[in-house]
C-alpha cells in the first residue's frame, strides 16, 4: 500500500482519545511510508491528523473543492493541496489516488464517505479495504445496525464484511494486507434471495 485515504472529524469530538487516535494513526501511516490523502482542512481530527503526519515527516495530499478553499480552514502547509470542483469530483478523487480507506471518528461527512466507498466496493467498482477505527467504541452503533441490516437481509454477510473495524491502526492496517475483495459484485449476487 502506497497511499491511504483518511475520513475524519472537522470538529476535535469531545474526548482527547480522539485526537490522540488521529496522532497514533498518523505516526502509523509515516512508519511503514504510507502516504495520506485527505478532505485539506486544518481544524478537528483532519488537521491533527495531518500535522501529525507532517510532523513525523510523511507525505500528505489535501483534496479541496473551490468553494471552501477561500475559507480559512483550508491547510496551507501541506505536502500537496489539490482542488477540484465539487465534492463528488473531490470524493472520486480520493478514491482514484487511495489503495484504501480508513475513517476515525467523525460527524455526517465521515460517514457519507465511508458508505460511498462501500458501495462502490459492494458494486465492484473497486477492490480497496475500508475500515472503521472504532475509538472508544465510538462506531459501536453503526457496527450493530449494520449488522441488523445483515439479518434484515437488505446487506449480504460478503458485503458485511468489506467493511473491516479495529481499535488500534496496526491492527487495522495488517488486515488491510491481507483484505482480499468479494468476488462477486451487488448485481450478480444470487445469495440473498
Ligand atoms: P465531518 O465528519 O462531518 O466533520 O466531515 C469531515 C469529512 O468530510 C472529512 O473526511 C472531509 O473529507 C469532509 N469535510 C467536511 N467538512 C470539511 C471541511 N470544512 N473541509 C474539508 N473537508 C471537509
Amino acid at each position: 500500500m502506497k497511499r491511504l485515504c483518511v475520513y475524519c472529524g472537522s470538529r476535535p469530538g469531545s474526548q482527547p482519545a480522539y485526537t490522540e487516535a488521529a496522532k497514533n494513526l498518523a505516526r502509523a501511516l509515516v512508519n511503514r511510508k504510507i502516504e495520506v490523502v485527505y478532505g485539506g482542512a486544518s481544524v478537528g481530527t483532519m488537521g491533527v491528523l495531518a500535522n501529525t503526519v507532517l510532523a513525523e515527516g510523511g507525505h500528505v495530499i489535501g483534496i479541496i473543492p473551490q468553494a471552501v478553499l477561500g475559507r480559512e480552514v483550508v491547510h496551507r502547509g501541506l505536502s500537496e493541496l489539490r482542488v477540484v470542483t465539487s465534492m463528488h469530483e473531490r470524493k472520486a478523487l480520493m478514491a482514484e489516488l487511495s489503495d484504501g480507506f480508513i475513517a476515525l471518528p467523525g460527524g455526517l461527512g465521515t460517514l457519507d464517505e465511508v458508505f460511498e466507498i462501500l458501495t462502490w466496493g459492494q458494486l465492484g467498482l473497486h477492490q480497496k479495504p475500508c475500515g472503521l477505527l472504532n475509538i472508544r467504541d465510538y462506531y459501536r452503533g453503526l457496527v450493530d445496525f449494520l449488522d441488523h441490516a445483515v439479518s434484515e437481509r437488505f446487506i449480504t454477510e460478503v458485503h458485511r464484511a468489506m467493511l473491516l473495524v479495529e481499535e488500534e491502526p496496526e491492527r487495522l492496517l495488517d488486515q488491510f494486507e491481507r483484505y482480499k475483495a468479494p468476488a462477486v459484485a451487488k448485481w450478480v449476487d444470487r445469495t440473498s434471495a
